[in-house]
């Protein structure tokens, strides 16, 4: 086939652009094939660019020659049409199109590549096959869901850019070749050639660069910055993602919340979101005793404790022990389940409970019996309150609310997990919750979207735990990076160094719907306190030293206080996006292993190259 060349061609137009106005206007359009369809002496091609798409007509009749190419064309092909606008006669328009009530009669078409049959049409709205899509990536970011994810994530990034930028941030890049920086993960290393033996670190986070920054007075900075974990991958992460990251010089808690809300509503205005601030504030205990969890997911109500209602007597006739919580929650819309579901919910119920010692309290036996009947009221009676407060924040929450109860007790005897986390009865009946909710999002449809602000469930959770307990090794593990500050009163009044259990950092995290988006904290900017810190983590001061000299060195000229935060941008697009994945608004996304399937990475490295990075491979059998 002969293939046209572009010459001086312009477009006058974009695919998705003409409209009745221009109706007998003269255009060019330039675009991919989307469809062909052929009626003999009328063939259709429907030209698509990232704008849209346009009903093109080639008439053998206006234009033998241009007819005589659409012939040849195919799906994928990228063609350049001269012609004129044309309402569509009555009855043909197609109101599912933004173009829908046009079409545009060649004159002339330019064949200006063609395209090997795809191994799936970017037309086609389900593919189901990810690898295919992955490997394909060009082809499938075609698919007009594709491309409005990467325009919604690029104004998203505008506007968390714009709003920073007003509010006197400065937008500064941190290396990606440089040392570990401690946020829990394996670190990708990058061999050195010229230091044999020798590795750069890619960045985890520009934690330690951020705060450098501060010390270095630039009073408020951040970047939409690469960070590089390599963990083990779960469905919902990348082992390169995007951290809108930001620190600043002097802050309160509150004035970060605020930055961040801030540019939160800016974000979410681009996708038509209006939102609430501020947004709702709760400590890390207060979401373990309501949500069980430190992301609490609020488009559901909370748990409820019923531990006073189940008084002494209640407790010995019914073998639950006596001083730990019992706790109830409820699951909109969901009881009306057949005998047989019911007993079947009961033992799926027990083995999630396993022998962790909780049990479940089958409400409805107690109603038959006269000393329990009254308990099965007060039960049921709290929940209901519960969940009419609750839907006052929950607008399309059902009226009718039917609410399938689920009461879980402690059973006689203490597990020995309980004596060192008395949050422990909390966090498994809020993981309950959470599974049961699922199980029956059907029924309740709280997770369903509406398209308003009712589906974003803001929260912050404050007051974290400086350091959890590790049973095996019987050490306290710091529970934040190392950098983030203690609460001042927990370090005046000594705890920091005598009762290591109760010291509150001064760590935040910002939570949506049960995902955690973001955390930050208030940072150490004391010599004394970091050196305390390292120590406390097991590090001895020779080894801190070694990793963290340079930063140890820094804290001593003039460190002013500071604090920041990092959100994740991919999850905020993908929610924002109504998408399922991260692989959905990552333009090159890696799979659950790791590996890009359009690139072939990771690769092997040549011989010469491994012998210039001083590097040799020993596979181990
Ligand atoms: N560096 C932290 C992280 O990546 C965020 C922060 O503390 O600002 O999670």
């Amino acid at each position: 086939m002969t293939l046209d060349f572009l010459g001086n061609l312009q477009r006058t137009h974009k695919c998705g652009e003409l409209r009745v106005e221009q109706d007998g206007q003269d255009v060019v359009l330039m675009g991919w094939v989307n469809r062909r369809r052929d009626h003999g002496n009328l063939i259709f091609l429907d030209l698509r660019d990232r704008t849209g798409i346009t009903q093109v007509v080639l008439d053998k009749e206006i234009s033998g020659e241009a007819h005589k190419k659409a012939e040849a064309a195919r799906s994928e092909y990228v063609v350049a049409v001269k012609g004129k606008v044309r309402r569509r006669e009555a009855g043909l328009a197609n109101p599912n199109m933004a173009t829908g009530e046009i079409e545009v009669v060649a004159q002339e078409l330019l064949l200006l590549n063609e395209a090997k049959t795809p191994p799936f049409s970017p037309a086609e709205d389900a593919i189901a096959n990810e690898e295919v899509r992955l490997k394909y990536r060009y082809l499938d970011l075609r698919r007009p869901q594709m491309q409005h994810n990467f325009e919604l994530r690029h104004k998203v990034a505008r506007a968390i850019r714009n709003y920073l930028s007003d509010e006197g941030f400065l937008e500064i890049e941190t290396p990606f070749m440089t040392r570990s920086t401690p946020e829990g993960a394996r670190d990708y290393l990058v061999p050195s050639r010229v230091h044999a033996g020798e590795f750069y670190a890619l960045p985890q986070s520009p934690q330690i660069f951020k705060q450098i920054l501060m010390i270095s007075g630039f009073d408020r900075y951040f970047q939409i910055a690469r960070c590089f974990r390599d963990e083990d991958l779960r469905a919902d992460r990348q082992p390169e993602f995007t951290q809108i990251d930001l620190e600043m010089t002097f802050p309160r808690q509150e004035t970060v919340f605020r930055v961040v809300e801030g540019f939160l509503t800016a974000a979410f205005k681009t996708a038509g979101i209006s939102l609430t601030t501020p947004f709702i504030q709760m400590t890390y205990d207060d979401a373990i005793r309501n949500y069980g969890i430190d992301k609490p997911d609020m488009r559901l109500p909370a748990m409820v404790d019923l531990s006073s209602e189940l008084t002494p007597e209640l407790r010995e006739a019914l073998k639950i022990e006596q001083n730990l919580p019992v706790l109830g929650f409820a699951i909109p819309n969901a009881a009306n389940l057949s005998g047989t579901q019911f007993k079947a919910l009961i033992s799926e119920v027990r083995s999630f409970l396993g022998d962790s010692g909780l049990d479940y309290l089958d409400t409805a036996r107690l109603k038959s019996s006269p000393q329990f009947a009254p308990l099965e009221e007060l039960i049921v009676q709290k929940l209901r309150s519960g969940y009419l407060a609750f839907l006052e924040t929950a607008p399309h929450g059902a009226k009718d609310d039917n609410l399938l109860v689920g009461v879980i007790t402690p059973k006689l005897g203490t597990p020995a997990k309980w004596n060192h986390d008395p949050q422990w009865i909390y966090k498994k009946v809020g993981a309950l919750r959470l599974e049961l909710a699922k199980k029956y999002a059907d029924k309740h449809k709280l997770f369903e979207q509406t398209g308003t602000e009712a589906d974003y469930k803001f929260a912050w959770v404050t007051d974290f735990p400086m350091y959890e307990w590790d049973e095996e090794a019987k050490v306290w593990n710091a529970a934040h990076h190392p950098f983030t500050s203690p609460h001042e009163d927990d370090i005046k009044s000594g705890a920091l160094f005598n009762d290591k259990g109760s010291v509150r950092a001064l760590a935040y995290d910002i939570v949506l719907n049960g995902t955690e988006l973001g955390s930050g904290s208030i940072r150490i900017h004391r010599k004394d306190v970091q050196a305390e810190i390292f120590r406390s983590l097991g590090m001895s001061d020779e080894e801190a030293k070694q990793r963290f000299g340079f930063f140890l060195d820094a804290l001593e000229y003039g460190t002013p206080p500071h604090g920041g935060i990092a959100l994740g941008l991919d999850r905020i697009v993908m929610i924002l996006a109504g998408a399922t994945s991260l692989r959905e608004v990552i333009a090159f996304p890696k799979t659950a292993r790791a590996i890009d399937l359009m690139v072939d990475a990771p690769s092997p490295a040549t011989d010469q190259q491994m012998r210039e990075l001083h590097l040799r491979t020993v596979v181990r059998t």
